[in-house]
């Protein structure tokens, strides 16, 4: 018999038929809530949450696939209780979201959006020695808050930049520091020497609004953020204060605290680049992703242990 499973509509046309061997599936819309019923797996988008009351409603589940290696979404505590998986897609976003960050590093220190809107709106007069001048990366210092595998990957990009790594992490990351130079260090002195920081942590109590006025206080003046993790991770009001005021030199961001909702005076400060959360967003990538999300809910249903569960 036909396991019934929940899977996000928007997926769909990211999922082979056959992949789907064994499943009924009811194909959910993100704009809908979570339904009752004797599903026995479900994979929503991260912007789904899925906790306690949810769990009430669907007493068969054997496991949630998240389809996002961040798992914020989901209440891994309610759900261990009840003996349910849960799963999230590791290492098949690594690269693609290392290399958006880079993008934002770049379109932050190049100036790559205010000369695009240049350039669109026909009030540019010809070269100009000083016109959008930015920041040349070789010699300056890349912060990483956080040197999991987005982190460290984003760090061995910035080799061939010319570029000094610093990283705070709980656990040092030996091969990473032999490998590329990168140094461990506290994280005031991240915030104080760091060029670029650029941050990899997930969304956890402890790590909740690590970005507040505070820190934006101990960060080198001019300095450039970048925030391809999670919106929370940063006090939206107080960076806008800090990109108005001068002090820090640019945001470039991917990640909202109330996503698709973006802080007003965050949207109207200056030197942002902002984009609509794309880490991820290759077509390579979201089709793994899927993938992976659904061969979960297939190991489990079929009585295996869960290919990449949130905790080992
Ligand atoms: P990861 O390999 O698990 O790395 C997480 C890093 O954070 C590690 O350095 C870890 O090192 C540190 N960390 C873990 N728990 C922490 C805590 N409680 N306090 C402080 N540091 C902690 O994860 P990843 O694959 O690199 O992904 C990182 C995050 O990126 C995800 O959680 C997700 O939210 C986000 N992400 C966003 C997008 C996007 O579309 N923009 C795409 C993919 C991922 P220690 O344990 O040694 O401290």
């Amino acid at each position: 018999m036909a396991h019934p499973v929940l899977i996000a509509a928007e997926l769909q046309p990211l999922i082979e038929p056959g992949q789907l061997a064994g499943l009924d599936v009811t194909w959910l819309p993100a704009g809908e809530p979570t339904p009752q019923g004797d599903y026995a797996g479900i994979v929503p988008l991260l912007s789904r949450w899925v906790g306690g009351t949810e769990l009430k409603r669907l007493p068969k589940l054997k496991i949630i696939a998240n389809c996002a290696v961040g798992h914020d979404n989901v209440d891994v505590v309610a759900a261990e209780m009840r003996g349910v998986a849960v799963t999230n897609t590791p290492d098949v976003l690594t690269d693609a979201t290392a290399d958006l960050a880079w993008a934002l590093i770049l379109a932050c220190a190049r100036r790559v959006v205010e000369g695009t809107l240049l350039v669109k709106s026909g009030a540019w007069t010809g070269w100009h020695p000083e016109l959008l001048l930015g920041i040349e990366l070789r010699g300056r210092t890349l912060g990483l808050l956080g040197a999991g595998r987005i982190g460290q990957a984003v760090g061995r990009r910035a080799v061939p930049f010319g570029m000094r790594i610093l990283y705070t992490a709980r656990n040092p990351r030996p091969e990473f520091e032999r490998d590329i130079g990168a140094v461990k260090v506290e994280r005031t002195r991240l915030f104080r020497e760091s060029d670029v920081l650029s941050l990899h942590v997930p969304s956890v109590p402890e790590t909740k609004g690590v970005i507040d006025a505070e820190t934006l206080r101990q960060m080198k003046p001019g300095a450039i953020l970048v925030n391809t993790a999670r919106g929370d991770l940063v006090r939206e009001e107080a960076l806008a204060m800090a990109l108005e005021t001068g002090r820090l030199g640019a945001a470039g961001l991917d990640v909202y605290t109330e996503e698709p909702a973006i802080h007003p005076r965050l949207l109207a400060a200056p030197r942002t680049v902002l984009l609509p959360h794309l880490g991820s967003a290759t077509r390579e990538t979201r089709r793994q992703m899927a993938a992976i999300a659904v061969a979960n809910v297939q190991a489990v249903l079929k009585g295996d242990p869960p290919l990449t569960p949130v905790f080992g």
